[in-house]
């Protein structure tokens, strides 16, 4: 099966074949800078899998050997890569695939120097929040348990 995804303005279109090795969502201080969100979920592919079909994603090196790749135009991001900690895997930034619902992550990770207690994984599992029907919705909120 091919899943298909692409940037908010669609200047980069990828695809992905088969099934990811695993989706996680990830809280760390890296992930958190770079997307300006509290955590991204990343579905994990192997490099041979995923094929951009249009375009060219700009890649930073965002620490140590982590690559961060996303489109230039409208900031978007992609992908990430790390030949050290995730050899020949494609972590895609799974919310730009066009069925992300397809995609529910199964793990959380997290910085190692964040405690427990403090980790944001475990202050986002358990807030009471309202939940809004949609993002223009303001006055309507609806505390879900
Ligand atoms: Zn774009
Ligand atoms: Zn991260």
């Amino acid at each position: 099966m091919t899943h298909c995804g692409r940037c908010h303005c669609g200047a980069i279109r990828y695809e992905a074949s088969g099934a990811p090795r695993h989706v996680a969502l990830c809280h760390c201080t890296d992930c958190r800078r770079s997307s300006g969100a509290p955590m991204v979920a990343w579905a994990a592919f192997a490099e041979s899998d995923v094929t951009v079909t249009q375009g060219n994603p700009k890649t930073v090196n965002s620490s140590g050997a982590a690559m961060r790749s996303f489109c230039a135009d409208c900031g978007t991001g992609l992908f990430y890569r790390n030949a050290e900690m995730l050899p020949d895997i494609v972590d895609i930034q799974s919310a730009t695939l066009n069925t992300p619902m397809n995609f529910p992550p199964s793990r959380d990770s997290r910085d190692n120097d964040q405690p427990p207690a403090r980790n944001s994984a475990y202050w986002y599992r358990r807030q009471r929040r309202p939940e809004y029907s949609s993002c223009t919705a303001t006055k309507s909120a609806v505390l879900t348990p």
